[in-house]
């Protein structure tokens, strides 16, 4: 695809307005597909992050400002948002699909349309609440307890998901009365500048979204700013260790959605021939590049061979090309990086004795980060590739020979993020499924739905996103002894 016009801006979104950088560095962002330069925009530096934590500080403390209207208000506004996001959603999803790879049908739903679901459900969840109770106290006299907005948001998201995973934080941290200063990620910065837009036209008040983006160091800065009340966290588990870190130091709150290596655990009763939409959604949405897929398939000996020619069968049907092309199901690669990385791994996995059964090689294609594809058969849980996350369209098939064993293998991972079990039995599977150590897992298929929690145990994370669960993570609780009760029996 050849780019008309760059899409550049010379700008940094902060208090509600186009404002210049402090510094003078530039974001160039390529197509993923073709190389070419598409856009640019400021590299964000610690001086713009300082301006963007003012500008959310005083929104936040502004006293007829977002924090103190009503939560209907607020509500409202959310739903503005989101009406502006529609009407933007095909520059949205044209924008993320040219700068990470993202296949244009699989955004237009899940950059185009879910980010505004998610601040209608949480606008939806808000409206009406009492932020506020009444309780008789145990020892007599009554408390007020009172959930307020825990503040600043310091809000970091990759490059993978863009828009989706800000939603993710700005759709709760907005209904929870909260301000926020969010960093995207250098490879794709392009749709902020059209969340921007819908910001302004939708009125959200001054200072309470800034985007400043900016590298790793630019990140780190934000984490560990004075103004910042909270930290929510998208990316790698490396990273999110050393945000951890710095945030125990600080004894700052913060979620950290992280890496992952879940298991799909195909049972011997399942049919996944009849599965092959599922199945690709659960193992290889996205280029492979999605935090939750199961990327470690387990089959039972009885039936490995033919799971295998599923996941073969899969992988060498699958229409591998531009982004930008409908027809597409697999991208390129987000940069060449990651290109680079993933490719890696598939020496690695070769290397290591792991048999291809599909993919495996170069794609052939001259420009584009793309990789082909490809499923490994006779891998060990030990092996490399099915201990760390390559985040790319590379799957592994362990065999395993009774149910035990397969929950075992499962959980013998540093991650526990995704996962899903196939089955022709629904309550073997959930059986299943209550078994595996991970934060969320799906019987015969695996969606993220706004109404349930999100997040990892073990090393892919702390925290939950989304549900209501999400929106506490967003909110401090004050206790305010209105009244007192039995005479001294307060004492500590
Ligand atoms: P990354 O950790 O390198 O970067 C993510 C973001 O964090 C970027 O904006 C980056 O600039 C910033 N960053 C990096 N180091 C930082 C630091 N020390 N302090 C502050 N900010 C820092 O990850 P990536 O390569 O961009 O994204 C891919 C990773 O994200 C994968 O590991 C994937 O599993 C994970 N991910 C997790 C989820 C989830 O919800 N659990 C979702 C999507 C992606």
């Amino acid at each position: 695809m050849s780019t008309q016009t760059l899409i550049e801006s010379n700008e940094l979104f902060i208090g509600g307005g186009w404002v210049s950088p402090q510094g003078s560095d530039r974001i160039d962002v390529f197509s993923a597909s073709t190389e070419e330069l598409i856009g640019s925009v400021p590299d964000g530096t610690n001086a713009d992050i300082d301006a963007a934590a003012t500008a959310a500080r005083n929104a936040l403390q502004d006293p007829q400002g977002w924090s103190s209207w009503s939560v209907d208000e607020r509500a409202s506004a959310m739903e503005r948002l989101a009406d502006a996001m529609d009407k933007r959603s095909e520059e949205m999803t044209t924008r993320i699909s040219m700068q990470n790879g993202m296949p244009i049908a699989i955004a237009q739903q899940l950059e185009g349309v879910f980010p505004q679901v998610l601040l209608r459900y949480y606008a939806g969840l808000v409206r009406g609440t009492d932020f506020e109770e009444e309780r008789a106290g145990l020892l007599g006299g009554t408390i007020i307890v009172k959930k307020q907005p825990i503040g600043v948001v310091g809000a970091i998201v990759p490059w993978n998901f863009p828009q989706a995973l800000a939603a993710f934080k700005l759709a709760p941290l907005l209904a929870a009365g909260c301000t926020v200063v969010m960093k995207p990620s250098p490879e794709t910065v392009l749709d902020s500048l059209t969340l921007a837009e819908a910001i302004i036209e939708a009125g959200i008040p001054d200072g309470v979204i800034n985007i400043v983006p900016g590298g790793r160091e630019v990140g780190a800065y934000l984490v560990e700013h004075p103004q910042i009340d909270k930290v929510a966290f998208t990316g790698s588990t490396p990273a999110g260790r050393k945000i951890a870190a710095r945030c125990g130091e600080l004894l700052r709150p913060v979620t950290l959605e992280l890496g992952g290596k879940s298991a799909a655990i195909v049972l011997d009763d399942a049919d996944i021939a009849s599965s092959v939409e599922n199945l690709f959604s659960a193992t290889l949405l996205n280029n492979g590049q999605t935090c939750f897929l199961g990327t470690r398939v387990l089959a039972p000996r009885s039936k490995y061979d033919e799971v295998l020619a599923v996941f073969g069968g899969l992988a060498d049907a699958l229409t591998v090309g531009d982004s930008m092309d409908p027809a597409t199901q697999i991208g390129p690669m987000a940069s060449k990086r990651q290109q680079e990385r993933v490719e890696g791994y598939i020496a690695k996995g070769k290397s290591e004795g792991a048999r291809v059964v599909a993919g495996g090689r170069p794609t052939g294609q001259e420009q584009g980060w793309f990789v082909q594809p490809t499923i490994f058969a006779d891998v060990e849980n030990s092996h490399t590739i099915a201990q760390e996350e390559i985040f790319g369209p590379v799957l592994s098939v362990i065999p395993y020979d009774n149910d035990e064993q397969a929950i075992a293998i499962a959980n013998d991972s540093e991650f526990g993020l995704g996962g899903s079990v196939w089955t022709g039995d629904a309550e073997r599977g959930e059986a299943m499924a209550r078994r595996v150590q991970t934060g969320s897992i799906g019987i015969n298929h695996y969606m993220i739905d706004p109404a349930a929690p999100f997040g990892g145990v073990k090393q892919s994370g702390l925290g939950k996103e989304l549900g209501p669960e999400g929106l506490q993570a967003y909110l401090s609780t004050q206790s305010i002894y209105k009244t007192q009760g039995g005479a001294g029996a307060g004492a500590p």
